[in-house]
Parts: structure tokens; C-alpha cells; sequence
């Protein structure tokens, strides 16, 4: 090993350029402080993306939405809008204190996409409106729909005879592809879905019922890709979600935040100069959480601080925000193995694209072990009856590690914030759980017991 070099160094002069790389490629839990993080005003200088793009992906799900309700009936009362509730969790919130002996002050909330109708994780924000929009261009293309129209009449056969001349690829560790492939096949798409060797067996299965097209890979996600993208390259009629690079995905996830804005006003959760608001995102390749982030930057400007969570042996995006090198380091050439049960979250390498998009703008990336998550998981379930899968734990553990490591302490002393904690709000975002079928559930539940009766005795 002492013999190979990333990007011309080796690992020692890596370490002594970044001293937290030691206990990063140790996979011990770290807390890090985005030194390039600046003012919003500053930040958003740089950024290509402007408030219009989030409008425009807003108003295009309000298009879709009489499909969406028509097609998928669980979302009727919502008016085929897909949203998820955001609730108090006070209960978890005591439990926490208790388990890791501190304070949590302000008030501790769930953003329930755990719950999102149709695909029951974050992806069913930004890979549904991608295919979406892919859906719009094409028949707009071939002048079979207006923005005037009422797009329930997608729900027809020759729309699905018109769609079904088209394919649609992506890969996936598992929700992904579980969103694009439900959204598509339901639209009338061939959908192939490039799976990683991560993705669980439920997901290939719930696919293949569906008539998508499931390919399976003994290697992990960034290879995934790699071979979807070469195979939708071949084919002219062929459309490559590109979870690694796409504005798109970035905009549907960022639409969450003036939703999430409503919900908070409602509940009268302030978030103002005096008032801050944490939010706490799992990353996997970035496009959720980044996307989520910019939305809620673009919104609450330097009054929310963002920061990511990743598992301690898939800390892609903090490695690329770390060292600045983004894509062009990954988890494994740091000898880190890639391996996590978070599924959700087992990505070696980021995306280039979000790390340089949310550089400026996010406060900080943390990482978690996977017995945590197993931890927090039965916490969750006992206190709060919420059920999730192990990758969208992550965020709860960001509380903890703020007021408990130097560096979050750091963070609030730097940016004045230790008084306002009282004030503060933490949104934890819950990112993916409520289709994982039962038994599965079950033995994460009991795996999550186990382990916090070693931790109690
Ligand atoms: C995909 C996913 C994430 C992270 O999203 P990325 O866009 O990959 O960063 C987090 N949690 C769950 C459950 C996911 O499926």
C-alpha cells in the first residue's frame, strides 16, 4: 500500500496535509467543519442554478399532478402532489439525552420521507420529477401536450404506446432505481436499472413485477452507473438518469424546501436571525442532500446550516469536499472498503457536480457507524413508533455529534449561535423506510435491540 499514490501523494502526505484523514481511513466517527463554507451572498455567486429553476420544477410537478393522482391513488388527498409530513419528536429527543448524557436544546423534528407516496424514500423527489420532465420533453416534442392541457390524459393508451418507443436507464444502489422504474413502467417506459451489488433483494424483486428491466452487478454503485450510462449510450432511444451529474434530480429534490418552508410556518417552528434551523441530510452521491440544501439555502440564507452524514466506511463527499479533489478521489483509494448497510448511502465516489454546487454553502459532513444507526433505528421505533431503513438514521445522530464534539462546538462559537440555541430547530431528515417489507424490518429492529442492550447493561 505505501507504494501507491493518490493524485501523485501518498497517504502520509495526505494525512499531514488533512490531519482528521487519520481517523477518517481509520472509519472511526468525525465531526468536520467545512473550512470553504462562506456567507450566502457569497456563496451563491458561483452557482448556476438561481431561484427561477426551482420554480420552473415546481410548477411542472403542479402540471403533472392530476396524473399523479390519477395513477397513484395514496396520493389523492394530497391532489397528486407528493409530499411528506414533517413532525415534532419530542419523545426521541429525551431518549437521545438519556442515551448519550447531554443536552439537546431547541426542538428536534422528523422530515418524514421515509413516508413519500410511491417509492418511500427521498428519490421519490428528484428521480420522479427527472422522469417526469423527460416524459414532458418528448411529448412536447412531438406536439401531443401543451402546459394548457390536463395531463391526466397521460393516463392513456397512446401516451403509453407513444412512451413505450422509448427507454429509460439509470443505476442505482436500490431506491433510485425502485423510483425511476415505478414512475416510468407506470408512464409506459422501458426501464432497465443498473443495480449494485448493494441493492437489496426486495427492490430487484418489486422491479421486476413492475416489467422493469433489472441488471445486477457484483460491484458497487460508481461501476453500476458506469455500465448504464455506456449501454443508454449505445441506444438513440435511450434516456440515462445521471445520478452522478444531473440538474435535474437536483431541482426535483430542491422543490422540498419551500414545501418544508409551509409546514414549518404552520407549525410556527421560526426560523429567523434569532432562530436557527439545523438540518441534518444522509449522502449518498450527493443529489439528495445537495439538492435539499440548495433549496433550503436559497430560502433561509445564512439562518440554516446544512450538514451532511455519511456511514464511516462510505465518506465519499466528505473525502471531496475535504481535500477539494471531489470525484477524482474515492473511499477505496484511501483503503476505506466502501461497505455499509446504509444501502442507501454506500457510495465510494461523490458527485462532482453537487460537492462544487454546495462547497461554498454547506457547514459541515459527519460520519456515522453502522451499529448506530442499528441503535438509533430501535430508539426511533420505540419512541416515536417511526419505522426507517438503516441509511435514513443517519441524520439523527447530527444533534448528538454537534453538542458533543469539539468541532460542533467550534462551529456555534464561530458563528455566535451558542445563545440561540434554545431558539434553535433541528430537522433530522428521515430519508427512506416505509416500503421495506416487514420481516426485513423486523430483523433491523431486533438488530437495533441487540445492540442497545450491550450498550445498557
Ligand atoms: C439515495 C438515498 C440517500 C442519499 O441521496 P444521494 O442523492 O445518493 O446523496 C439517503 N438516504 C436514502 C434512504 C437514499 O435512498
Amino acid at each position: 500500500m505505501e507504494f501507491t499514490k493518490i493524485l501523485g501523494k501518498d497517504i502520509e502526505e495526505w494525512k499531514q496535509e488533512y490531519p482528521i484523514l487519520e481517523k477518517i481511513i481509520a472509519t472511526e466517527p468525525v465531526f468536520w467543519q467545512n473550512p470553504r463554507q462562506q456567507t450566502f451572498r457569497e456563496a451563491i455567486k458561483k452557482i448556476t442554478l438561481h431561484e427561477g429553476d426551482i420554480k420552473a420544477a415546481e410548477e411542472r410537478l403542479q402540471r403533472f399532478s392530476p396524473y399523479i393522482a390519477k395513477v397513484f391513488p395514496e396520493t389523492q388527498s394530497a391532489s397528486g402532489i407528493i409530499e411528506s409530513p414533517t413532525v415534532h419528536i419530542a419523545a426521541m429527543q429525551a431518549e437521545l439525552e438519556k442515551m448519550y448524557k447531554l443536552t439537546l436544546p431547541g426542538s428536534l423534528l422528523l422530515k418524514c420521507d421515509s413516508h413519500l407516496a410511491i417509492s418511500g424514500s427521498i428519490k421519490a423527489r428528484g428521480g420522479i420529477y427527472e422522469v417526469l420532465k423527460h416524459a414532458e420533453d418528448l411529448a412536447m416534442a412531438h406536439r401531443l401536450l401543451t402546459v394548457n392541457d390536463d395531463y391526466a390524459i397521460l393516463d392513456s393508451e397512446k401516451f403509453r404506446s407513444f412512451f413505450s418507443g422509448y427507454s429509460i436507464q439509470v443505476g442505482s444502489t436500490g431506491n433510485l432505481g425502485l423510483s425511476i422504474g415505478m414512475i416510468g413502467a407506470q408512464l409506459g417506459f422501458r426501464v432497465t436499472v443498473h443495480m449494485s451489488a448493494d441493492a437489496k433483494q426486495w427492490k430487484k424483486d418489486l422491479l421486476r413485477c413492475k416489467g422493469v428491466t433489472v441488471i445486477e452487478y457484483g460491484s458497487d454503485y460508481s461501476k453500476a452507473v458506469e455500465a448504464g450510462r455506456k449501454q443508454s449510450q449505445a441506444d438513440p432511444t435511450s434516456y440515462f438518469v445521471d445520478d452522478e451529474n444531473s440538474t435535474n434530480l437536483f431541482l426535483g429534490y430542491a422543490v422540498a424546501a419551500a414545501r418544508l418552508k409551509s409546514q414549518l410556518d404552520e407549525m410556527n417552528v421560526v426560523v429567523d436571525d434569532e432562530h436557527p434551523l439545523f438540518v441534518y441530510l444522509p449522502c449518498g452521491v450527493g443529489g439528495g442532500p445537495g439538492g435539499v440544501a440548495f433549496g433550503l439555502k436559497m430560502l433561509y440564507r445564512d439562518n440554516v446550516h446544512c450538514f451532511f452524514a455519511e456511514p464511516t466506511h462510505s465518506p465519499c463527499m466528505l473525502i471531496g469536499l475535504l481535500t477539494g479533489q471531489h470525484d477524482r478521489v474515492s473511499v477505496q483509494d484511501f483503503g476505506i472498503d466502501n461497505r455499509t448497510d446504509a444501502d442507501g448511502l454506500a457510495v465510494g465516489r461523490a458527485s462532482a457536480f453537487v460537492g462544487k454546487t454546495v462547497e461554498n454553502l454547506l457547514s459541515g459532513v459527519y460520519t456515522v457507524d453502522d451499529a448506530e444507526l442499528y441503535v438509533l433505528l430501535s430508539m426511533l421505533a420505540n419512541t416515536e413508533r417511526m419505522y426507517l431503513e438503516p441509511s435514513a438514521l443517519a441524520g439523527v445522530y447530527g444533534p448528538v455529534q454537534l453538542f458533543r464534539s469539539n468541532a460542533g462546538q467550534q462551529y456555534l462559537a464561530e458563528h455566535k449561535l451558542s445563545g440561540k440555541m434554545a431558539n434553535a430547530a433541528h430537522i433530522v431528515w428521515a430519508t427512506g423506510g416505509s416500503m421495506v417489507p416487514e420481516e426485513i424490518m423486523q430483523q433491523y429492529y431486533h438488530e437495533g435491540l441487540r445492540r442497545l442492550k450491550q450498550r445498557t447493561s
